[in-house]
This record gives structure tokens, C-alpha cells and sequence, in this order.
């Protein structure tokens, strides 16, 4: 039976240790704040949103909404970005994505100051990560090396199999678990015999963006199993991209879907919303 890495738990122990800093800061007269976009009211990125705020308000980091209307243009979009850059008041910027097909994401993306990039999507931010300085990482990965050094699990020296390359979650991953000391292997859709690869695998990272794709089959016994993907089943129940009922007995620590890794990114959107404000302001 495998331990259960506990999201839930974890990310509050986060945002507790967050909130209590933020108070302090508030003593100090510094106060922390974070503007939210959402361009068009897609329901999915609506739920994001409205919990974005709700972890700002649990922690205490101000929070400005700025709610647009799907038409709104991508000149009108880079003009608030801009405005907001120039804020002093505001620490972080997060532009919900996706954007409406109309606006070019790479472009708003680009367009945000790497100071108050709290998602850490900016190619500055993801060229210090490749580098090795400091900058803001983005916070799906940053969220599952936490879960990982909180649970006591260690990294250094271990075979870590990453399944996808996307630049939010398997790239990232890679070069944080590179950046521990990690031996990383990334896998992509053209990768030839994806078990095997995966069979040596110590700590095996899934963000393939299958539903329930990787079996036991895949798992070495005793293998640290972190399950990124976030889907609904046939009855509409969440779960994620491994099959947890088969690969739990196998594992030796894994996260559920959902309360595993989850829960972790908005705690680390909100630890680089703070890190931003005491870095930059
Ligand atoms: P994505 O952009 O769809 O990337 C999927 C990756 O998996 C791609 O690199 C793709 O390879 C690779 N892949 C697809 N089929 C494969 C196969 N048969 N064998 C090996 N590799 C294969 O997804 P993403 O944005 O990285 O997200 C991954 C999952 O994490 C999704 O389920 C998403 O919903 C979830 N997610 C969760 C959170 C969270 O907060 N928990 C945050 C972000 C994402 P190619 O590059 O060759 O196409």
C-alpha cells in the first residue's frame, strides 16, 4: 500500500505560513496585491479565478479583478497590462488563460512585466529556470517539488521519468527536478516504449493528459507516483491520468486525484505573489 501524498493538507500548511508572513508585513505597513484578468466568462476558468481569489482573501493578499468581456481586444488587453506593470501597488499579474481566439496569448504573456510574472509563463522566467537563477517558476511544477520535500521523499540522485513536455507543467518539471539533483528523462508523444522507459523510473511524473492512461503496468515496484492530470470520468467523478486503484498497490507514495498535486498550484501562485512583493517592491 502506498502513502498517500496529502495536496489538501500540504497546501494549507502553505498558505498558513503565508498568512502569517503576510500579517507581519501588514505590521510593517507593506501590502501585498494581485491582479486577476479574465477576458469572456468561460465557466471552467471562472471556477480558477474565483478561487485565486479566495486563497488571496484566506492569506490576506489584496486582490483586483479585472472581469473583461469575450470582445474585448488584444490592444485593449495590452494596454491594462501595461497600466498594471506601472502600478506600484499591484505585485503580481495573472492573465487567466485561455484567451479568447482572437488574442495572441504569447503576445500578453510576453507583454507582462517578468517583475510581477506570478505565473511564471514569461520567457524571462522560464530562461532563469534553465539557467539556474532566480525567477518566478511556474507554479504546477513548483507545487509538486513541495510535495515531494514535504512528504520527506528525496530527489537527489533518483531516476525521475517526466511524461510531457508542455511549457506549463512537463518542461518545468523537468529542469526544477534537473535543479535537484534529479537523473530526468522527459517523455513525449513520439517516445518509443513509454513503459519501459517508465519501469525505471523512481519518481515518475505524469502530465500526459489522458484520462486513467498509465496502468501498473508502467509503475516499478516501489516507484513515487505524481499524478498531474485533472479529468472527469464517465460519471462525471474528477480523476487524473493514471489508473490510482491499480498503480496505489504498486507505489510506494503517490498523490489522489483530486487532493494531490491540485490544490498545490494555487498555493504556489499565492508563495510567488508574496516572493514578488518582497523581491520587487
Ligand atoms: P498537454 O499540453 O496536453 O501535454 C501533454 C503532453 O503529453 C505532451 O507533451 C504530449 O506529447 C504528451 N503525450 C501525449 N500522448 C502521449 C503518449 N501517448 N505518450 C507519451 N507522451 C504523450 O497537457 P498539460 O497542459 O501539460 O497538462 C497535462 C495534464 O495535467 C492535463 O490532464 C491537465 O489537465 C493537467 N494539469 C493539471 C494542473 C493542476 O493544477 N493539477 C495544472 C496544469 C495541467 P507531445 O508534446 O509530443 O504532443
Amino acid at each position: 500500500m502506498a502513502n498517500l501524498i496529502d495536496g489538501k493538507k500540504i497546501s494549507k500548511e502553505i498558505k498558513d505560513e503565508l498568512k502569517a508572513k503576510v500579517e507581519q508585513y501588514k505590521k510593517e505597513g507593506k501590502e501585498c496585491s494581485l491582479a486577476v484578468i479574465q477576458v469572456g466568462n468561460d465557466p471552467a476558468s471562472s471556477v480558477y479565478v474565483g478561487n485565486k481569489k479566495k486563497a488571496c482573501e484566506y492569506i490576506g493578499i489584496g486582490s483586483v479583478s479585472y472581469e473583461l468581456p469575450e470582445e474585448t481586444t488584444e490592444q485593449e488587453l495590452l494596454d491594462l497590462i501595461a497600466k498594471l506593470n506601472n502600478d506600484k501597488k499591484i505585485n503580481g499579474i495573472l492573465c487567466q488563460l485561455p484567451l479568447p481566439k482572437h488574442i495572441d496569448e504569447d503576445k500578453v504573456i510576453n507583454s507582462i512585466s517578468p517583475e510581477k510574472d506570478v505565473d511564471g509563463f514569461h520567457p524571462q522566467s522560464v530562461g532563469s529556470l534553465v539557467i539556474g537563477q532566480p525567477g518566478f517558476v511556474s507554479c504546477t511544477p513548483a507545487g509538486i517539488i513541495e510535495l515531494l520535500k514535504r512528504s520527506g521523499i528525496e530527489i537527489a540522485g533518483k531516476n525521475c521519468v517526466v511524461i510531457g513536455r508542455s511549457n506549463i507543467v512537463g518542461k518545468p518539471m523537468s529542469l526544477l527536478m534537473l535543479r535537484e539533483n534529479a537523473t530526468v528523462t522527459i517523455c513525449h508523444s513520439k517516445t518509443k516504449d513509454l513503459q519501459a522507459v517508465c519501469k525505471q523510473a523512481d519518481i515518475l511524473i505524469v502530465a500526459i493528459g489522458k484520462p486513467q492512461y498509465i496502468g501498473a503496468e508502467y509503475v516499478k515496484d516501489g516507484a513515487v507516483v505524481i499524478d498531474v492530470g485533472i479529468h472527469r470520468d464517465e460519471n462525471n467523478k474528477l480523476c487524473g491520468d493514471v489508473k490510482f486503484d491499480e498503480v496505489e498497490p504498486v507505489a510506494s507514495y503517490i498523490t489522489p486525484v483530486p487532493g494531490g498535486v491540485g490544490p498545490m498550484t494555487i498555493a504556489m501562485l499565492m508563495n510567488n505573489c508574496v516572493s514578488a512583493m518582497e523581491l520587487f517592491s
